[in-house]
């Protein structure tokens, strides 16, 4: 191998993001000069040195470490064909290095490619790329502000495709670059509005996740659907099945009833393109769904119903909202042109079969419960003692390697788990300059601080949290994380009021809050908490993943019984807080932070007191959660229930 050749081996490597769950090949990459957590490897291979370069040759083992991740990284895309099935989502949380996402939605986009990646599920992603991200979050005179970065889609390992696709917006085409990321052997398509020949504000179409008002936001859905399949058609790629992984970009429906369509015949073009088209809803919250108002989305229908000789009253019936004659509800129009639909938990399932009931087709929603990706989200030391005591098989969720747990004694559990919680006591150093006791039952709450997740709900029992804080005998430590999206006021000032008590005497430097949640602040987080708090308001938490990555690296959820969870949990492998009946949401709200400040009274007893009760707790989360909570078992799911029946009701 010369100089070129090694650098072009590891920029093959950097850019297949991989890496982010193969932790061999995140660690060949995270050894070479120049590398830092903030880096994507693409660029710290961009950036090294002729000298560097030929230092690295010299170092027989490091090169062999190349070849050997060069070959793991053949294998892996072995045997590639064209998609089948196409996976469209307004955000893909790969890694914290790549932020395109904002929440679970996009994390569960992410893991659901991975797991597509190790099943060899011929799929491809479909997706915008956002030049400032989401956000990040800095917290100043203790309130959240926020900053975006400017990213190219270059430096984070994006290859041009020279694709550019036009998408029909009122008055004038929107041109789109194709980027793709490679993830695994999974092709993830961006489209990326930032093109030479568009106007200034054109441009900004894709600028940043969930930003700008409602027109903005339309134009984006416009370019994700129709430029989706576009995008699609320009790389000779047919996919018979398009997945619309919540109704963001719905209308590549109307895309794919533009090319089936003839003779005006509405009815007929659409029940063609149901054949191929599945839709997951995510919330049981008619508010957390996109609409948009009537005036504002007719003049985007108004082309498609003048090429297609239909009134565009007809469009518009599509997406009308059950609720609202005024409004185009995107989850609708997904669900009315998808032959299969279905939530994210059984409860959400049956909350969505209420919720969509005035589209008339609302009984027909089944559910497929979220999963997480086990390489992605467990703590490197706990994966290398799974692989030698259960085998490499656990990471797919198989039952019979869990029940091996048992193997896994109560020296070794507290060994894995103390290092786990000194490694989170690291991170919360080095981000917040403040000490954690890593011998102090920890108890993690990290997610979007929306406010039906509640992050405030602990602090109605105040002056027992302050007993609980003040207790040096069995010391407890909460550690908190979460963005709220930066119009959303009510959010913002919960996020102040954790951080204000985290600050305060009263918490006795037992409550952390730690800034800038993101997929790396939240891998510390599921990894080294031993507890992990979840107190949404039910049912509004369609399913949840947070807790299944604490579960999967051992941590034991304490939750209110909603999404996964109340389908999961079976009286011994975590706790349930009980949910009120109360109407009143204040009195509601008192109810259960009281059931939840009793409860950990009782888990930091167990905690200090009967650890080998506490240890086989943990054991026994694992077998019973292990088998249910994988992104594999979730893919395998929407394999043999949507995918395959869908892909043989089109052949036939
Ligand atoms: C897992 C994850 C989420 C989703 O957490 P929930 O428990 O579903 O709220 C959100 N953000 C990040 C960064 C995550 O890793």
């Amino acid at each position: 191998m010369d100089s070129p050749a090694l650098r072009e081996a590891l920029h093959r490597l950097a850019a297949n993001h991989r890496w982010a769950w193969v932790a061999s090949c995140r660690d060949l990459l995270a050894s070479l000069p120049g590398a830092a957590q903030s880096r994507h490897p693409v660029t710290v291979v961009a950036d090294l040195s002729a000298g560097q370069l030929d230092q690295l040759l010299a170092d027989e083992v490091f090169v062999g470490r190349v070849a050997s991740e060069a070959g793991d990284l053949d294998a892996a895309l072995e045997g590639l064909a064209s998609p089948q099935i196409a996976y469209c989502s307004p955000e893909f949380g790969i890694d914290a290095l790549l932020p395109q996402y904002a929440g679970g939605l996009g994390i569960l986009a992410g893991d659901h490619l991975k797991a597509a990646a190790d099943l060899h599920v011929p799929l491809v992603g479909i997706g915008l790329f956002y030049r400032n991200g989401y956000f990040e979050q800095q917290i100043d005179d203790g309130a959240q502000t926020e900053s975006y970065p400017t990213i190219d889609p270059v430096d984070v390992g994006a290859m041009d495709t020279h694709v550019v696709v036009r998408v029909p917006l009122p008055g004038r085409h929107v041109a789109a670059r194709v980027w793709r990321i490679d993830v695994g052997r999974i092709p993830l398509l961006l489209l990326d509005t930032h093109v030479a020949e568009n106007s200034e504000s054109d441009r900004s179409i894709g600028d940043r996740l969930y930003g700008g008002d409602r027109a903005h936001r339309l134009d984006q859905e416009m370019v994700l659907g129709v430029g989706g399949a576009r995008a699609l058609a320009a790389l000779g790629w047919d996919p018979t099945v398009h997945h619309l992984n919540e109704g963001h970009a719905g209308f590549i429906a109307l895309e794919l009833i533009d090319r089936v369509i003839s003779g005006g015949d509405l009815p007929a073009a659409m029940s063609k393109v149901r054949q191929g088209l599945v839709f997951t809803t995510h919330t049981p919250v008619p508010a957390g769904i996109d609409c948009f108002d009537r005036d504002l989305v007719v003049r985007y229908l108004e082309p498609w119903a003048g090429r297609w000789g239909v009134p565009v009253e007809e469009i518009w019936a599509l997406g009308l909202d059950p609720d609202d004659e005024h409004r185009f509800n995107m989850a609708a129009l997904a669900l009315r042109l998808s032959s299969r639909a279905n939530g994210v938990s059984k409860l959400h399932g049956e909350v969505s079969r209420g919720m969509f009931a005035g589209t008339g087709i609302g009984d027909e929603i089944t559910s497929i419960t979220n999963g997480v990706h086990a390489r992605t989200w467990v703590g490197a030391d706990i994966q290398a003692t799974f692989d030698e005591v259960l085998g490499p098989a656990w990471a797919d969720g198989d039952a019979g390697a869990w029940d091996q747990v048992s193997a896994i004694d109560d020296g070794r559990l507290t060994y894995l788990r103390s290092s786990a919680s000194r490694r989170l006591a690291d991170v919360v150093a080095v981000t917040t300059g403040r000490d954690l006791d890593p011998d102090a039952l920890i108890i993690g709450f990290a997610r979007r601080f929306a406010p039906y997740k509640r992050a405030t709900l602990l602090l109605h029992e105040i002056e027992r949290l302050r007993d609980m804080l003040g207790d040096d005998g069995r010391p407890v430590h909460f550690v908190f994380a979460g963005k709220a999206h930066p119009q959303d006021h009510h959010g913002k000032s919960l996020v102040s009021e954790v951080v204000s008590f985290a600050s305060s005497p009263e918490a006795n430097n037992r409550f952390t809050f730690v800034p800038g949640y993101d997929m790396r602040v939240a891998r510390a987080l599921v990894e080294g908490c031993d507890i992990w708090l979840n107190n949404p308001i039910r049912p509004r938490e369609a399913s949840g993943t947070s807790g299944e990555k604490a579960a999967l690296n051992g941590g034991l959820n304490c939750s209110i019984l909603d999404g996964w969870w109340a389908e999961m949990y079976d009286g011994a492998n975590g706790w349930a807080i009980t949910s009120s009946n109360d109407e009143d949401p204040e009195l509601r709200d008192a109810a259960e932070a009281t059931a939840l400040i009793e409860i950990l009274g009782s888990i930091r007893d167990m905690y200090h007191h009967d650890r080998p009760v506490f240890s086989e707790r943990i054991r026994h989360a694992w077998r019973t959660l292990g088998p249910r909570v994988t992104a594999a078992r979730m893919v395998r799911d929407y394999m043999s229930d949507i995918y395959e029946p869908t892909l043989n009701q089109s052949r036939s």
